[in-house]
């Protein structure tokens, strides 16, 4: 079932290896943080081992099985991935921007590019023989999680804060999954996980599972793919545990390395204002994210106040030339509005925060007319198209 890449988990950290093979079930479940130090453990992969040409197309995820930890017919999958870039040319002439692409991951099969993480993580607990997988989400993880448990019948259990959006409760359900709504928000969701759920489970919290921001690396591979293998000047995404920051930079590191190309684009992180610990902890040259004390943002997905990938998201940026920012949330509803109403792309909340980003580099010419950019729509409009609605009744629509 292992890809013949895949070598291990590797501590972030202290740099402890865990060999993961057929014996060992908590291994391939991704076995949790570093027991020494409790840092993130990440999969390893003998680049060496992979024929760049067999990475080279795609039209699924799961094509590019041999820079994934399991082969493809192992995989609990619904097609993944494989979403369109779309040439976005009325708003990159409002921005003055030379080119503009949407890699729009509402096309996945639940609305959201954690779609790619998820079929993974789902894959490794299932094949450790898990009874039961549970994470703590603002929404779309918890939705995801739930989807491709029922392809196997495995149970799953969401924990999420009152605020998640409707749809994201609703199809927790749906889905077969099972969900405790707890009062307050992301970071109480967490908590009462850890207390609450007395049987023995797989987490597949971002970080807590080493397999979420690896599957996200493959929007690396099509992005690139899409552009025949030309390096865009910058690429805007939005963020908050952290987990796609650090999976599109290991995407681009593994595509460098693999010889598709000859460097690394800057990568623009975008976070709300009303919880910017990614950011902040950019602004003040640290390189560690301290938990935010009063997270408070109407994009729900991005209320990450202590995200478990801050410090590996900092790190991903730096080696990049790219850079952390903020944006108002009304500045992301603004421009979640703006592409919906010019591009037909149904931006979401946390994907107008990218947008955001991408008008304010526009207007400090860090991005000028000379450069092609790729943003990313992380998640789609419909999950929340009434917090959207009601920006339009606060300007008289
Ligand atoms: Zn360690």
């Amino acid at each position: 079932m292992f890809s013949d890449a895949f070598v291990g988990l590797t501590c972030t950290d202290c740099g402890a290896s865990l060999v993961v093979d057929d014996a060992d079930p908590e291994a391939i479940a991704g076995a949790g943080p570093c027991p020494d130090c409790a840092a993130p453990r990440l999969p390893e992969y003998d680049l060496d081992a992979v024929d760049a040409e067999s990475v080279r197309e795609g039209l699924r995820a799961w094509d590019r099985e041999a820079v994934l930890p399991f082969d493809a017919d192992s995989a609990l999958s619904a097609a993944e991935g494989g979403t369109p870039s779309v040439d976005a040319s009325r708003l990159a002439d409002e921005l003055g921007v030379g080119r503009v692409e949407i890699k729009d991951e509402s096309r996945n099969p639940t609305g959201s590019v954690l779609d790619r993480g998820l079929s993974v993580a789902v894959t490794a607990a299932d094949a450790s023989g898990a009874d039961l997988i549970a994470c703590a989400s603002p929404g779309n993880a918890g939705q995801s999680m739930a989807a491709y448990a029922g392809q196997v019948d495995l149970r799953s259990y969401a924990f999420v804060p009152t605020r998640s959006p409707f749809s994201n409760k609703a199809m927790v359900n749906v889905h077969g999954g099972e969900m405790k709504v707890v009062p307050g928000r992301l970071g109480d969701a967490v908590d009462a996980l850890e207390t609450e759920l007395q049987s023995d489970y797989v987490n597949l919290g971002a970080f807590s599972s080493p397999y979420r921001h690896d599957g996200l690396k493959t929007v690396s591979y099509e992005l690139l793919a899409d552009r025949k293998w030309d390096v865009p000047d910058a690429i805007v995404l939005p963020a908050g545990t952290g987990e796609l920051v650090v999976g599109v930079v290991d995407g681009l590191r593994e595509c460098e390395e693999l010889g598709l190309v000859d460097d690394l684009p800057p990568v623009y992180a975008v976070q709300a204002a009303g919880c910017a610990p990614i950011a902040a902890a950019w602004e003040a040259g640290d390189d560690e994210t301290v938990e935010w004390s009063t997270p408070d943002t109407i994009v729900g997905e991005l209320e990450v106040a202590d995200p478990p990938g801050g410090d590996l998201a900092l790190a991903a940026i730096r080696e990049t030339g790219g850079a952390a920012l903020t944006v108002e949330d009304d500045e992301a509803l603004e421009s979640a509005v703006a592409v919906a109403s010019t591009e037909t792309v149904e931006v979401g909340l946390a994907g107008g925060v990218a947008a955001a980003g991408l008008w304010a580099l526009a207007e400090d010419n860090t991005i000028d007319a000379t450069d092609d950019v790729v943003v990313l729509n992380t998640e789609a409009a419909t999950k929340a198209p009434d917090v959207l609605r009601s920006h339009l009744m606060g300007q008289g629509v």
